[in-house]
């Protein structure tokens, strides 16, 4: 298996001269105000399917041009980058084949990578490099108003590129995602498939699924979980929030690695029941202490904040009222 740590280089010269980027939706419009800030392409194309949002766009002033379509947005691009929903990309990847330059860099931002390249590759022609990335960075919004700058800073960006790649086509979108801050990483499409299935997409299901349950059940009210949801809840419904289209195309899409992954979280589910049913406090604890440890360690190594409460600010406390209040009279 090929999994390589790539290290940061620092901001040079533009490193593309005319990026094209098809759908601008969060993550489209980070890459694209995060590309501007950092000088690493010369130009921007543009496009997206709506004419709504094409008009956000131009008014945002996220590209130097909007494209009216796809085949326009590419012609003369040395780097495409389709971030559209998973399901979409074989559509597009059909519509810019025949008009890509040769020597362009294709590649794209899905959540799932093995489905990509056996929808994209077909479509591209020799002579185009196709390196698909996947960002692991993201928020619950949606559309171009949603993106910033610094989404990707930190963060991790996964390149799947297939056998027989150039390795210069590789470093060069490698350079680039680090430009815009990512940490990047390159391992083969089915390995980031099975990684993203335990660390994004069942935990997507669980909340979804939780969200969905209390909002179903008879004897708790909406209101009531509504307003006890500080309890844990308001951060599963955080997850649960995200959009519905991206997440049906991530779950039809990688649907194998998340069926290994749910009958493992089923056996230990079911483990779990049985120490509550049980009364075996012990079993509890350690996995409890267990599962801290990792919250622990992803902190330790920066990919979240140790700030209580996932650094929320908390309300004051209001002044007592008047016959419990300690005062310079009493
Ligand atoms: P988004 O904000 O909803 O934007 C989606 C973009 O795709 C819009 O430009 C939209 O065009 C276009 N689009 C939607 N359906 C389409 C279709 N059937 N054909 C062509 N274009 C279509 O989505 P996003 O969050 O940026 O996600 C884009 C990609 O990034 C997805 O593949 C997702 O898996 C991946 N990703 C997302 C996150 C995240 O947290 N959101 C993180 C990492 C990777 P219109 O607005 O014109 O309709």
């Amino acid at each position: 298996m090929r999994r390589e740590a790539v290290t940061k280089t620092q901001k040079s010269a533009p490193l593309f001269d005319r990026l094209a980027l098809i759908g601008v939706g969060l993550i489209g419009s980070s890459i694209a105000r995060a590309a501007r800030a950092q000088g690493v392409v010369r130009e921007i194309v543009a496009v997206s399917r709506s004419p709504a949002t094409r008009r956000r766009v131009a008014e945002l002033g996220l590209a130097d041009t909007v494209a009216e379509t796809n085949a326009a947005a590419v012609a003369g691009a040395d780097l495409v980058i389709v971030c559209v929903p998973v399901g979409a990309c074989g559509e597009v990847a059909r519509e810019i084949g025949p008009h890509l330059r040769s020597g362009a860099t294709v590649s794209d931002v899905g959540s799932v990578k093995g489905a990509i390249v056996r929808a994209m590759g077909p479509h591209l022609p020799e002579g185009v490099h196709f390196v698909p990335a996947h960002p692991v960075a993201g928020t619950e919004h949606s559309g171009p108003d949603a993106g910033f700058a610094e989404l990707f800073v930190g963060r991790w960006c996964i390149l799947t590129p297939p056998e027989g790649t150039a390795p210069a086509a590789v470093e060069r979108l490698a350079a680039f995602w680090r430009a815009l801050g990512a940490n990047v990483e390159s391992m083969p499409a089915a390995h980031h498939d099975l990684v993203l299935a335990i660390t994004s997409h069942l935990p997507h299901l669980i909340a979804y699924t939780i969200v969905g349950t209390a909002d179903e059940l008879a004897e708790v009210t909406r209101s009531e979980v509504l307003k006890f949801s500080a309890g844990g809840f308001r951060d599963f419904t955080r997850i649960a929030a995200s959009d519905p289209t991206m997440w049906r195309d991530v779950f039809l899409a990688n649907k194998d690695a998340v069926l290994e992954m749910l009958g493992t979280f089923d056996e230990d589910l079911a483990k779990l029941t049985r120490a509550i049913r049980r009364g075996d406090g012990k079993a509890l604890f350690e996995h409890f202490a267990r599962t801290r440890a990792i919250r622990r360690g992803i902190v330790d190594i920066g990919q979240d904040s140790p700030a209580p409460d996932f650094g929320r600010s908390h309300a004051e406390l209001a002044p007592l009222p008047r016959p419990y209040a300690a005062s310079s009279d009493d």
